[in-house]
């Protein structure tokens, strides 16, 4: 193993990725009716080019985008829009979304054209295609990539860092994607630094995952593409912590990984970047994990935006127990939610149940200052504290105390003895910081 630099801080939590990791990639039969979100990203929402009754086919646009920060939506198969109104989504509210009733032709509308010649090609056309397409971070944040990848002119950009790690437990999906679509990840990987102009590729991936490593390096040879094993420790995936292993380029607290000349990508998100240049395939499906100890026959399926969660665990044989704990996601960073009728969304990298014995059956305590939260905090944050003055509602001294650094890894929660809230407690206080700093704005 290269000698990559390690991260400070971070946890060792039980992978649980056995259940799923030798499980092949299953495509989901066509279901009769899929009800897609409308805001699946990081942005302003999109606007709605579709009406009740319009009839639709596969991949043609639902919502075109609602600013620059913002995604292009498309239908998941043909049919007819039965609505446009509104879905549950994972924050427990309703969000605008579009619902389709299939006509069980699945029906592909034209595609766009494909780009052949891409290693050619104009990068702001290979970068039009990306926004065309719809394709946002694929490893969770789903941020419009179109945007990562329109750096201001002062930003230098010279590496480029696919994330293969998969750090989160229980989540199998990336790794699948790299034993069974390495080619694809290679060129989307390629495309996407022809885009920023940079010659130097990396692919991260964690030891634990010694058959991935080995074929995308075997696939990789004669590439200008770098596989890079990395020793295994959560949240190794996160993007400051990626770079710093990779490149040993700090990101400054506050800053972005361009702010260090870098741009970190999930893998799956390159194989949607080289999809929409080859195929002129817009971001419709994604691979999605459906696992945890009461699911009958955990895996890893191929889903179209807008499948309940209902229907993915059916695809997965249902239960064998009552879950007590549904999590969009992997139990680390995953959102937990109440409801199987929520969509798939582009980013939902897992659906994870729970048993009882499985979930924290602890109440929270005082801090006893044991300082276990502060050694494992990759960011070299002190959650503890943070944590007191948060529950007084001193957001001040808290953003002083750089709570917008913190990235929700749950590492703080995961060590301490206390059981405390400390990552919602963080939540809280960026959301009151930002609150604060956004109503400061509207009055100037
Ligand atoms: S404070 Fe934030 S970044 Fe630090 S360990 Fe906790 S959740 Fe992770
Ligand atoms: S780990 Fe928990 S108990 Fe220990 S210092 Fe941090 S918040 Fe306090």
């Amino acid at each position: 193993m290269p000698d990559h630099i390690f991260f400070r801080g971070g946890v060792h939590p039980d992978d649980g990725k056995s259940l799923s990791c030798d499980v092949a990639i299953q495509s989901a039969p066509l279901l009769e009716t899929y009800v897609v979100p409308l805001q699946q990203h990081i942005g302003a929402p999109p606007k709605p080019v579709v009406k009740k009754k319009d009839a639709v086919l596969r991949g043609q646009l639902l919502a075109e985008p609602g600013g620059f920060v913002s995604a292009a939506i498309h239908a998941p198969t043909s049919g007819t829009v039965k609505d446009v109104s509104e879905c549950l989504g994972l924050s427990g509210t309703m969000i605008p979304a579009v619902t389709i009733v299939a006509d069980g032709e699945d029906t592909a509308a034209e595609p766009l054209p494909v780009i052949e010649n891409w290693q050619e090609a104009d990068p702001d056309v290979l970068k039009q295609r990306v926004t065309e397409a719809g394709v946002v971070g694929m490893g969770g944040a789903a941020f419009p990539t179109s945007v990562k990848l329109s750096p201001p002119p002062a930003k230098s950009i010279n590496v480029l860092i696919l994330n293969g790690v998969e750090c989160e437990p229980c989540l199998t999906a990336d790794h699948r994607l790299m034993l069974e679509d390495p080619e694809k990840i290679l060129i989307g990987a390629q495309i996407i630094a022809r885009i920023l102009g940079v010659s130097e590729i990396h692919v991260g991936i964690e030891a634990n995952k010694p058959d991935a490593i080995a074929l995308m390096t075997e696939k990789a040879s004669g590439t200008p593409v770098t596989v890079s094993e990395l020793r295994v420790r959560y949240p190794q995936g996160a993007e400051k912590q990626l770079i710093y292993a990779i490149t040993g380029r700090k990101v400054p607290t506050g800053g972005l990984p361009m702010d260090v000349g870098a741009v970190v990508q999930n893998v799956g998100t390159a194989v949607a970047v080289a999809e929409a240049v080859l195929e002129g395939k817009s971001l419709y499906e994604r691979i999605t994990t459906v696992t945890g100890s009461p699911v009958v026959a955990p895996g890893n399926w191929r889903l179209r935006v807008g499948t309940p969660y209902s229907e993915a665990l059916k695809l997965a044989g249902g239960v064998k127990m009552d879950p007590a704990k549904l999590i969009s996601g992997g139990p680390m960073m995953g959102i937990s939610v109440y409801s199987l009728d929520i969509p798939v969304m582009k980013n939902t990298s897992g659906i994870l149940l729970l048993a009882a014995d499985e979930v924290s059956q602890y109440t929270s305590e005082s801090c006893i200052r044991c300082g276990r939260c502060v050694d494992a905090c990759p960011m070299s944050m002190m959650p503890g504290t943070l944590s007191v003055q948060i529950e007084n509602e001193r957001f001040d001294l808290a953003e002083d105390w750089h709570a917008l650094d913190c990235i929700e890894c749950g590492c703080c929660a995961y060590a301490c003895p206390s059981h405390r809230p400390l990552v919602q407690h963080m939540r809280r206080a960026k959301g009151e910081i930002m609150a604060k700093r956004k109503a400061a704005q509207a009055k100037k």
